[in-house]
């Protein structure tokens, strides 16, 4: 299931594929994949759209889009003309996509011809001739084209590899409850998920179930710190293809699986002390700790 550093890895894979291309067709055969606008109004309004960028906020992709004007950008006929035009240009100038791939969503590039696989659910056709396909077996992915990409994202909390110290403490001593949980709360901090919050959390040597407040500041430092060295490390080798749900644009897996500490690895060893890695559930969540290394006092 893709979290922040595969979202990340999608973000970097697509840009060089997609950036300066122009949606010429769309088609939606899953209409629930796109929350919003519906989907008939989705096929019809992204037509014309170049895409300008492509970013990630917590573990949504961010296209921004831009409309290209038939004639170029020049402007013609007398300056009433040139105002219409200003004014439509502002206004058809920007709208953003957003995709959140959930459990299973992952990009492909094929050709039109190739027969559509009744796991694709959306069909965009570039003016290079490619179509981008979005797979989804679960069915759980989302697409939203927005004026504002404010109304999807506006209430995620900061980005863990760009908030300072100080503010993830500030954060962390508003809250309570059990750490675990609160990692995977997309309000508290943006895209952390299943994998990297036990991988942190082990990092830290905090238990799982350790409540918020009872954390020293050196804890919550050293929590701060393990999760940026665990997303910095995954996003270096293209995320954790850990259970097939999550392949790169090439088909290559990511290799962050080589480097998982504990996530899978119930009754090995733990790599630090030797105890066996204990699995169970917070949350209604699998979850991997070390029960010698993170005591819950
Ligand atoms: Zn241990």
């Amino acid at each position: 299931m893709p979290e922040l550093p595969e979202v990340e890895t999608t973000v970097r894979d697509l840009r060089p594929q997609l950036i300066g291309r122009t949606i010429q067709r769309a088609r939606v055969t899953w209409e629930r994949t796109v929350a919003a606008p519906n989907a008939k109004q989705f096929t019809r309004e992204i037509v014309g759209y170049k895409i300008i960028e492509i970013n990630r906020r917590g573990k949504y992709l961010v296209f921004s889009l831009g409309r290209t004007t038939k004639d170029g950008g020049r402007t013609t006929g007398d300056g009433q003309g040139l105002r219409e035009h200003s004014a439509t240009y502002q206004i058809e100038n920007r709208k953003f996509l957003l995709v959140h791939l959930r459990m299973t969503g992952q990009f492909g590039f094929h050709a039109p011809r190739v027969k559509r696989d009744k796991h694709q659910h959306v069909h965009l056709l570039l003016d290079d001739g490619r179509e981008l396909r979005f797979h989804d077996f679960r069915k759980f992915g989302r697409w939203w084209l927005v004026d504002n990409p404010e109304h999807v994202v506006g209430k995620l909390g900061p980005e863990p590899l760009e908030m300072s110290k100080r503010e993830f403490l500030k954060r962390l001593r508003e809250r309570r409850g059990h750490i675990k949980p609160l990692l995977l709360n997309q309000t508290f901090v943006a895209g952390v998920g299943n994998i990297y919050a036990d991988e942190s959390l082990w990092y830290a040597k905090i238990h799982p179930l350790r409540d918020a407040t009872t954390l020293t500041d050196k804890e919550a430092a050293d929590l701060y710190n393990a999760i940026r060295r665990v997303f910095r490390k995954a996003i270096g080798v293209g995320g954790t293809s850990f259970d097939a749900t999550y392949k790169r644009i090439n088909g290559q897996s990511g290799e962050f699986q080589e480097d998982l500490r504990v996530v899978g690895r119930a009754g090995e060893p733990c790599y630090r002390c030797g105890a066996p890695i204990v699995k169970t559930v917070v949350g209604q969540r699998g979850t991997y700790y070390c029960p010698n290394c993170q005591r819950v006092e």
